[in-house]
């Protein structure tokens, strides 16, 4: 398949951004007209909004983008806020089911560079199946996100989740890779984990963060706590096993005990009566809890990996 003049659309997750929604919408259809007359995407490119149980009238607004820009403005609106991921989800998947070339996702306080679209394209066009907006820097975040941020990318990193630091959710994605995402039922998908595992042709596009003009964030403390912990338990199950390794040098630790306590008992005579049962015991039970634990928790690795019912591979080509 030719790439040129690809049908594009493109997803903006919206929560309480009824002053913004307009002039995000304005902007990209004017730079969604200069890649059409260019010939780099086809004019039945989209965008398609997706409200996320906005209490303001940010969806009024979309429909009234729709009067006013017609089938070029599409969108869902979620019946109460189930959060950006899940938003960017119904996103991806609900283009897929309208039909795309690929698929671009965005802010809706447009902080991503909008300009950087066309790069993004090119490189879809160079036979990229997914093109991640990478951060040039974090000058726009408070100390704490920064922060934050910084630990998060290390712990995904040492447990395992090789995702580039400064990563985004403004991305690209071809129609291949969005097949590839309905396949995987499981819930709590964490996307900028999924994107990066399943291997497809990556290309990066670095890009200047923009303080957000209007409204303020949507994440709290709360919400980036419960991104970050979904991120590393759905794609990793190392804490589990580190339960079970501390397990292992307990149990270690208290033979060691045990051997010390009756070279003091039976060796040295220096060991009050009762002493040495209690302090074996103590050591002897506390690691096996542990460890007892820790085998627990590995077949609940087992049963949250199966519970996710992730495919178990993904043929990318097959002769029949
Ligand atoms: N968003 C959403 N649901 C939420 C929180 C945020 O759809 O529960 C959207 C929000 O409207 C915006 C994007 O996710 O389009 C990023 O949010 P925001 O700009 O507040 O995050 P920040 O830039 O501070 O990371
Ligand atoms: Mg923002």
């Amino acid at each position: 398949m030719s790439r040129q003049y690809s049908k594009l659309a493109i997803i903006i997750p919206c929560f309480n951004e009824e002053p913004v929604i307009q002039s995000t919408v304005e902007t990209l259809l004017s730079i969604m007209d200069g890649l059409i007359l260019n010939g780099k995407i086809s004019d039945t490119s989209y965008i398609y909004l997706i409200d996320d149980g906005s209490k303001d009238n940010t969806w009024k607004v979309i429909e009234k983008l729709r009067q006013i820009y017609g089938d070029k403005i599409k969108g869902t609106k979620f019946i109460r806020n189930y959060g950006n991921q899940k938003a960017l989800i119904a996103g991806l998947l609900g283009v897929r089911e309208i039909g795309c070339d690929c698929v671009i996702s965005i802010d809706a306080d447009l902080q991503q560079d909008e300009n950087s679209i066309e790069k993004f394209i090119d490189e879809f066009h160079n036979g990229a199946d997914i093109v991640s907006g990478i951060r040039n820097n974090r000058k726009t975040d408070s100390l704490f996100k920064k922060t934050t941020a910084f630990c998060f990318y290390k712990l995904m990193n040492i447990l395992g989740v090789k995702i580039p630091p400064n990563h985004s959710d403004f991305r690209l994605v071809s129609k291949h890779g969005l097949d590839i995402l309905a396949q995987y039922p499981e819930e709590g998908l964490f996307l900028r984990g999924f994107f990066h595992e399943i291997g497809l042709k990556t290309a990066y596009v670095y890009f200047d963060v923009k303080p957000r003009l209007i409204g303020k964030s949507k994440f709290n403390f709360f919400s980036l706590t419960s991104l970050a912990l979904n991120g590393i338990t759905a794609f990793s199950i190392v804490p589990l096993r580190i339960i079970a390794a501390v397990g292992v040098i307990t149990v270690i630790g208290s033979i060691m005990l045990t051997l010390e306590v009756l070279f003091e008992k039976y060796i040295l005579h220096n060991a009050p009566s009762g002493w040495a049962t209690l302090v074996i015991l103590l050591a002897f039970f506390g690691g096996l809890q542990i460890f007892c634990l820790g085998i627990i928790g590995e077949y609940l690795g087992q049963i949250f990996n199966e519970v996710k019912a992730r495919p178990r591979y993904i043929k990318e080509i097959e002769l029949k």
